[in-house]
Parts: structure tokens; C-alpha cells; sequence
């Protein structure tokens, strides 16, 4: 894991490490000192051995029906008919991405992040907003949200805003451009797409509710 990581993991236990950039400083160093205090152990020690420690849900742009591109580009994908399509690769190819092989769906980010989509919202155009033909729905968000659920499970990834986020939130919460992005700013219901990161909350508030209850934070 990286700077940025670590930063955003002692974020996610609400332990301040200054701005999120990448940076090894004096507040960064604070934080990693206070979690080893708090803990017993050193931050480093709190990431799953597979070296993944973030989800980054998207949408694929894509027709109902996972494509050959979903499955190149994402480790898992929400479908029309409420599967969950899993990627060519595993979500551990991404825990290093020297060696080429892995899932690349986030830009600068793919290294640790699996990648998470919901089908559809081919089309779908930002201002004015249309959603296209083929927008997801709200069934299909509770299957996503029970999909993220489970991977933050199985690799240890603390439910927050800086380590459970939609693409539309890397660049504000992680400090990593991403050209625009604007998935996951809309949900069924929304008349229009909200902010990246209130949008982002509504997600990890339903990916909460399908976790075990004495995990939730
Ligand atoms: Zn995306």
C-alpha cells in the first residue's frame, strides 16, 4: 500500500491524516503513530494479506446485459435480471498491477481497488439530464449494495467514505483526476444527478444495512 492508502484507511477509522495526497507528513505521521497507540499495531498491519483494501463502484455505460468489456473491466457487475456477473480476473489481480494483468476500471487507482458495477445507463447524458435507455434500478442497487457488502467482508475494507466510494467521489475524497467522471451520481428516483459525495453516503448507507449490524460503523 502506497501513502494515499494509508492515509485513507486511518481516514476511514476517523483519525485525521491531514489532506489526502500522497504525501508523507508530519499530520500523516501523527495519525499512524495515534493508530498504533490505539490499536497495538501498526496501520499497515490493519490491511487484508491480499492487498485489497478499497471498492470503487461504477456504472459501465453499457445496454442491459453484461458485456465482454464489463467482464474485462470490472471484477463484478449488477445485471437488469439481478445477477452478479464476476470479471475474467479476480479481484486479486489488482492487489498488484506491474505485472498488466488486472481489472483496470479507475484511473492512477487501479492498484488495491476492486471495481464494482452497476449495469446500464448507456446513453445516459449529464446536462440535461437523461438517463438513457437502459438505467438501472432500484432492485438492482440492493443487489449491488448486498455484492459490495460482501467484498468489504471478505477483505476487510472498513465501510467510509475514502475506502467505499463510487468513481464520481476518487477525485474530491482521493485526489486522483479522473476526466469527468459522473458514475455513480444518480440514483433511481433522482430527477437529476446530486453531489458526488451525498450520493456516495445513500450508497454506503444501503451497503450498511446489508452488512452484519455489529459491523456497520
Ligand atoms: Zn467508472
Amino acid at each position: 500500500m502506497n501513502t494515499r492508502d494509508i492515509q485513507a484507511r486511518l481516514a476511514a477509522y476517523r483519525i485525521d491524516p491531514g489532506p489526502i495526497d500522497g504525501l508523507m507528513g508530519r499530520k500523516t505521521r501523527r495519525a499512524m503513530a495515534a493508530f498504533r497507540w490505539k490499536q497495538g499495531r501498526s496501520i499497515r498491519a490493519d490491511f487484508h494479506e491480499s492487498g485489497l483494501h478499497r471498492v470503487i463502484i461504477h456504472w459501465p455505460v453499457s445496454g442491459e446485459g453484461a458485456s465482454e468489456s464489463d467482464l474485462q473491466h470490472y471484477h463484478a457487475t449488477v445485471t437488469h435480471d439481478l445477477r452478479v456477473m464476476l470479471g475474467y480476473l479476480k479481484p486479486e489481480a489488482n492487489a498488484d498491477c506491474t505485472d498488466g494483468r488486472y481489472v483496470a476500471h479507475t484511473r492512477g487507482l487501479n492498484t488495491g481497488s476492486i471495481g464494482v458495477a452497476i449495469d446500464g445507463m448507456i446513453g445516459a447524458q449529464e446536462h440535461p439530464f437523461d438517463p438513457g435507455p437502459a438505467p438501472f434500478n432500484r432492485q438492482m442497487v440492493n443487489v449491488l449494495a448486498v455484492t459490495v457488502a460482501d467484498f468489504c467482508l471478505t477483505y476487510d475494507i472498513p465501510l467510509s467514505r475514502y475506502t467505499v466510494l463510487t468513481h464520481a467521489e476518487v477525485e474530491p475524497t482521493l485526489g486522483v483526476w479522473q476526466r469527468g467522471k459522473w458514475d455513480v451520481r444518480w440514483l433511481p428516483g433522482m430527477d437529476k444527478p446530486g453531489g458526488a459525495i451525498k450520493v456516495g453516503d445513500v450508497l454506503r448507507a444501503k451497503i450498511a444495512k446489508a452488512m452484519p449490524r455489529e459491523m456497520a460503523a
